[in-house]
């Protein structure tokens, strides 16, 4: 048996639905003891003692990959995507619950509390994001429509649309060593959401804390079968098994990621978050003493320390103007000395942990002589071992930690001849180098040789300044922030990515996207384009079309979301536009433009024949012919949208309203759920006048109709009634 090494357990893997060692002969992820397997230390990156191993010998990963392609994807595809999201919520609840057991492993990492908050609290974050946003931005169903109905014929009987459906096979994710809750559920939330089955094969230094957090999911007990499966440790011939319809989603170095991109079959969504020479400008107008000064040495500090500098978006290039670069030096030095205890996390007092690991440490300092050797000179730290705050209290040295000071180093000579290595050599801990510029446009340039990045910050109050930085760098980039004096206090910062918006950037930093709202959950979909008949198309996407069968039995505002289908409508009679109503209408709201009041100034305006209704006259007006006016099952009118005034309507008119059942949405969690009906305006020629969505909540039935009027008030923002 394998199972264990000096005492210390191989840290198992979650394989097709059971948790799995080396050596667990009748194991679900293979059968070999492998008596001659050599499993890999993981240690403690403050002390260096062994924090637990990892193998992987005997696995068996086409097992594994059959099992996600197979049950992963029976097990999600029975759930809609407003189930799925509602178990991410339940996920993340659990998670909140044992986040200290979560820190406590993480210290052990190298991170401290404030490191946790991004990656624990950050993770956390993601999936709390995505069940909110899967269930107000999706359909709770499992198809998922792409822009407008292209009609194409002129009856209407033959429609196109795009649709997105899931990937059918599986979702490799293999992360980096910095990030191992936050950057594994920043994957997992939208390949879970998508309905894709995940395998997570994290870094080996902190595969522990994945461990962690995807040992808390399962105990939850709501894991759908076969969703979520964790290989701890190496992934030999993986490559080999995956095909079309399967995705590698890879977080790592650019070294790495052009190996296994060169594995991957064709047909494999391959996607890659590498490396990045992440810039932060000063403008100009940022002299000392401006709050846009002080935030920039400020993040700079933050950026510089925050997991040890272990961030794929840490600054690393401070690209600032020459009068700024002595004052920048000083103030940095000043900050660290009054903010920086470096040491072991689990001491209070420390603010900077240390690298993963010896062998980190050992690269970052090449890497740090590599720029040296290019003519850097360390401004800020040094790179001698520094004297560290130990577990206890204690001070001292720390020779088993991968302890590195904070490390600013500055390059002499004109921007355009500094050297390729300050945009090249990434040093992946607390280090960055100081560039200086003359002007807007050299600030501009020095942005663009780093060759594409995950992230540019630009510290101005200058729109100017900010203009030209955006034209001249966004394609270089994936995300781009603004810092000034009035958002320096709540911005998220320059390293956080945020769930809402895209992650990843061009080039060197991989090509990849990830997060970025429900733009990461249509990564794991394919987006086709249906062509059929309205009938069809209703049938297909669960969203009624225009042209496909509609029932007037009854009135749909009577029909609770249990009895309620889509197609169900109410046509309502007509009604004669006065130009007594309109100047009415003028008078009561106020709105006396003059296409309603001056008959000569509205006949000589290009779209008018002379006076016309008010378009908000006349939506009012369709309300009150659809509307059923009892009490019932539709609880509230919560919106409109897409509305379009397309003919105008003039006095001695008539206009009558179509208002049809198009998408039914019930709320997993509520007792009503939203339905989105389709109105259309006519007039006594059957021209369009109007169309529009009509957004009314529903109560699923027509008791919890009565329940919920008896027990609630609606939203504040609700009229109620249609
Ligand atoms: P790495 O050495 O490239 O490893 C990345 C991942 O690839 C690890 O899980 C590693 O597993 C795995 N891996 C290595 N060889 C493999 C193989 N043959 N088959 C399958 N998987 C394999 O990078 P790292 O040292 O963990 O992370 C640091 C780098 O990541 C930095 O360059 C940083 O810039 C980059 N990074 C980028 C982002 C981003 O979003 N752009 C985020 C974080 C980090 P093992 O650990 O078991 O070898």
């Amino acid at each position: 048996m394998t199972t264990e090494r000096e005492g210390i357990a191989i840290l198992p893997s979650y394989l097709r639905d059971q948790w799995w060692v080396p050596g667990a002969a009748a194991g679900p992820g293979g059968a070999d003891p492998s008596p001659g397997a050599d499993p890999v230390a993981v240690r403690d990156a403050s002390t260096g003692e062994t924090v637990t191993w990892l193998s992987t010998r005997g696995i068996d990963l086409e097992g594994v990959l059959d099992h996600a392609r197979t049950v992963g994807q029976r097990s999600l595809g029975e759930l809609t995507f407003h189930q799925r999201a509602v178990l991410l919520k339940q996920f993340a609840l659990a998670l909140t619950e044992r986040k200290h057991e979560l820190y406590d492993l993480s210290a052990r990492a190298g991170a401290t509390q404030r490191d946790s908050l991004s990656d624990v609290d950050g993770g956390i974050g993601v999936l709390f994001t995505y069940s909110s946003k899967g269930r107000r931005e999706l359909p709770n169903g499992q198809v998922y429509l792409d822009g407008p109905v292209e009609p194409l014929s002129k009856d209407g009987s033959f429609l196109g649309r795009h649709v997105y459906t899931r990937l059918p096979g599986v979702a490799v994710q293999i992360n980096a060593f910095n990030f191992p809750m936050w950057g594994a559920l920043e994957k997992f939330a939208p390949a879970f959401l998508a309905g894709v089955p995940t395998v997570v094969k994290p870094a080996s230094p902190s595969a522990y804390v994945a461990e962690a957090w995807v040992r808390i999911l399962v105990e939850t007990g709501l894991l759908p079968a076969g969703s979520l499966q964790l290989v701890s440790g190496a992934v030999p011939g993986l490559f080999d098994h995956l095909g079309l319809g399967d995705l590698v989603a890879f977080t790592g170095s650019a070294a790495t990621a052009e190996r296994l991109r060169a594995q991957a079959a064709p047909g494999v969504r391959f996607t890659t978050e590498t490396d990045s020479i992440n810039a932060s400008v000063l403008g100009p107008d940022a002299v000392p003493g401006t709050p846009e000064f002080d935030a920039y040495v400020k993040q700079l500090m933050v950026e510089l320390t925050t997991k040890a500098g272990q961030k794929c978006t840490a600054i690393r290039r401070a690209i600032v103007p020459e009068a700024a670069v002595e004052p920048l030096v000083e103030a940095l030095r000043t900050k660290i000395a009054e903010r920086v205890v470096i040491g072991d996390p689990r001491a209070e007092t420390v603010t900077m942990g240390p690298l993963v690991s010896l062998a980190q440490r050992e690269e970052v300092l090449q890497a740090v002589g590599r720029l040296q050797a290019a003519g850097g000179r360390v401004l800020v730290g040094t790179t001698d071992a520094p004297d560290i705050t130990r577990a206890d209290g204690s001070t001292g040295p720390a020779p088993d930690g991968a302890f590195v000071s904070p490390i600013v180093l500055g390059f002499d000579g004109a921007a355009d001849a500094l050297p390729d290595a300050v945009h090249d050599v990434e040093a992946f801990g607390p280090v960055a180098s100081i560039l200086a510029y003359r002007s807007v446009d050299e600030a501009a340039d020095l942005v663009g040789r780093g060759g594409g990045s995950l992230v540019t910050s630009v510290a101005t109050a200058d729109p100017a300044v900010a203009a030209t930085l955006l034209a001249r760098t966004a394609a270089y980039n994936g995300r781009l922030l603004f810092l000034d004096r009035d958002d320096a206090r709540t911005s998220t910062g320059h390293g956080a990515p945020v769930p809402h918006l895209v992650h990843g950037g061009p080039g060197r930093a991989g090509g990849g996207e990830e997060l970025g709202g429900i733009r990461a959950v249509l990564h794991h979909m394919q987006r086709t384009a249906v062509q059929g008949s309205p009938a069809m198309l209703t049938a297909l996407t669960g969203v009624w079309h225009q042209g496909a069968a509609s029932r007037s039995d009854r009135h749909p505002f009577r029909k609770s979301l249990a009895e309620l289908e889509i197609g169900d409508q109410i046509a309502s009679p007509s009604r004669l536009v006065t130009l007594d109503d309109i100047e009415t209408f003028a008078r009561f709201t106020g709105d006396l433009f003059y296409a309603h009041m001056d008959e000569d100034a509205a006949a000589a305006n290009p779209f008018f024949p002379g006076r016309v209704a008010h378009g908000y006259l006349l939506v009012s007006w369709a309300a009150g012919l659809f509307v059923d006016p009892d009490p019932g099952p539709v609880l509230a009118n919560y919106g409109l949208e897409n509305l379009r005034f397309v003919t105008p309507v003039s006095p001695g008119d008539e206009i009558r309203v179509v208002l049809t059942a198009k998408q039914i949405t019930p709320r997993e969690t509520d007792e009503y759920g939203e339905v989105r009906w389709d109105a259309v305006i006519l007039n006594q020629r059957d021209e369009i006048v109007a169309t529009y969505d009509v957004l009314t909540l529903v109560a699923k039935t027509v008791e919890e109709a009565d329940a919920t009027a008896a027990a609630t008030a609606p939203p504040v923002s609700a009229e109620v009634g249609a």
